[in-house]
């Protein structure tokens, strides 16, 4: 990823019909936890109509809380590509937390004709997982979004990515999604997002944003702009290539994170302020 002294590959790829580099721009707007059919549909139509092609689903979520919903794992995964592939969703940022997870996933898509592509996500509590993060090296189907570790140096993460690439797989994308900080105000996390040209300047992967994960809320700056807003233009001003962002039908119903997705009548005036943004800078 440009990080050994002998790496001279390029950077950016395509997969499945899309492309990924750190010139363009791709919005993965989506559920952060699938939960029923209906929410679904509704979410993929409404990327369809606004003319989009990718979208985030996570069916393993990764809990802090043992009882909290732990995800509906494989048993969501026929429908929810099923409806991807009906709606012409082309890759899906889906998280794993286990490499078996890869099996299931790889094989679903293979007994539905492979409806859809899959992007795997390494979340930030296993970005120093570096046995998963071998086992998905290992796999070259399928591109990696690996998320920044919310509590290490930037170079850990960095050093992170680079055990994907050592195993064979160099279509990564590099995530920020905010630190931890000790009281989680006025934010959930620290917005990290003026780190993107530094990523871009010491690596060659394409940097997304996830502004949802960064602020954690629908709170809205006096300006009554909703601050996931603010967030995403800093990150796609700041270069961000890729932006991952939460949204749900009714949020009041979502199972994970529900205080901070963005409602579907939000979507189209998201989406081109994002673009305005990225075509402005
Ligand atoms: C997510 O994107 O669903 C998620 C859990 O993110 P993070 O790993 O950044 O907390």
């Amino acid at each position: 990823l440009g990080r050994h002294k002998d790496d001279r590959r390029q950077s950016g790829f395509t997969y499945n019909g899309v492309t990924f580099d750190q010139s363009g721009l791709n919005i993965f707007a989506g559920l952060c936890a699938v939960d029923v059919p209906e929410h679904v549909e509704q979410m993929m139509q409404a990327l369809e109509e606004n003319g989009q092609v990718c979208t985030r689903m996570g069916a393993y979520k990764p809990r802090t809380n043992p009882y909290s919903f732990q995800g509906h794992g494989k048993g969501c995964l026929p429908w929810v590509f099923e409806k991807a592939g009906k709606h012409g969703i082309k890759v899906i940022a889906m998280e794993i937390t286990h490499e078996s997870h890869i099996e299931e996933i790889d094989h679903c898509l293979e007994q539905l004709g492979r409806p859809t592509g899959v992007m795997l996500q390494v979340g930030t509590r296993n970005t120093q997982n570096f046995e998963l993060l071998k086992a998905i090296g290992r796999q070259t189907t399928y591109p990696v979004l690996l998320k920044r570790g919310f509590g290490i140096t930037l170079n850990e993460s960095l050093n992170a990515a680079e055990y994907l690439a050592s195993e064979g797989n160099a279509n990564v994308i590099f995530c920020l999604r905010g630190m931890k900080t000790e009281a989680g105000q006025p934010h959930r996390n620290m917005v990290d997002f003026a780190h993107v040209p530094a990523v871009k300047r010491l690596t060659r992967m394409p940097v997304c944003v996830d502004p949802s994960h960064s602020v954690g809320s629908r709170e809205r700056a006096p300006d009554g702009v909703l601050d996931v807003m603010h967030a995403t233009a800093q990150g796609v001003i700041a270069g961000a290539n890729m932006v991952l962002v939460d949204f749900h039908p009714k949020p009041e119903k979502a199972l994970v994170d529900g205080p901070q997705a963005l409602l579907m009548d939000e979507l189209p005036a998201y989406l081109e302020d994002i673009q305005l943004c990225h075509d402005t800078w």
